[in-house]
């Protein structure tokens, strides 16, 4: 399975509102399979579609990162239908590297979505494939870790990841 290319900030694919599927296909389930395939490679716990530069409502979870099979989650326009309580989590993002930082997140959320037959499906989650799954998610609405630090520190990483890039190009 071929491994696709991983966006990184400030690439504008990242910042997109992503369209929903409207029929889940071949295709699509084509994309889950690289995706996750490229998210084991990199190696991740989750990868949302326009991290690989693709419009779309879909995301791939696997906290287990490739040990388990059942943990492998390939969701289609996943929405979080109620979440309760609050965690302070230390996230990563593979578009964003070399950064770490302490974010809000909700410790469990009840997540609706499409699997990869077209079916719906209802996912209850709790702390680490909760707070994976609202990561994924709002990669879906082009938000990132970015946008949940406050001002000084958001400016401070932003501007540390573009000096990064620029010496990477
Ligand atoms: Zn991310």
């Amino acid at each position: 399975m071929a491994v696709l290319e991983i966006l990184k900030y400030p690439a504008p694919a990242l910042r997109r509102k992503c369209l929903p599927v409207e029929r889940v296909t071949e295709q699509t389930a084509e994309l889950a399979r690289a995706m996750l395939a490229t998210m084991h490679d990199a190696p991740g716990v989750g990868l949302a579609a326009p991290q690989v530069g693709e419009n779309v409502r879909l995301i791939v979870v696997d906290v287990s990162v490739g040990k388990d099979p059942k943990q492998v989650h390939f969701l289609v326009n996943p929405e979080i239908e109620s979440a309760s309580g609050e965690r302070i989590v230390e996230e990563a993002c593979l578009s964003l590297p070399g950064v770490s930082e302490k974010i809000r997140r909700r410790e469990a959320v009840r997540v609706r979505a499409l699997n990869l037959d077209g079916e719906e499906v209802v996912l209850d989650a709790r702390e680490v494939l909760a707070f994976v799954l609202q990561h994924e998610i709002d990669h879906l609405d082009g938000k990132l870790i970015l946008d949940h630090l406050n001002k000084t520190k958001r400016d401070l990483v932003k501007r540390r990841l573009k000096k990064q890039a620029r010496a990477a190009s």
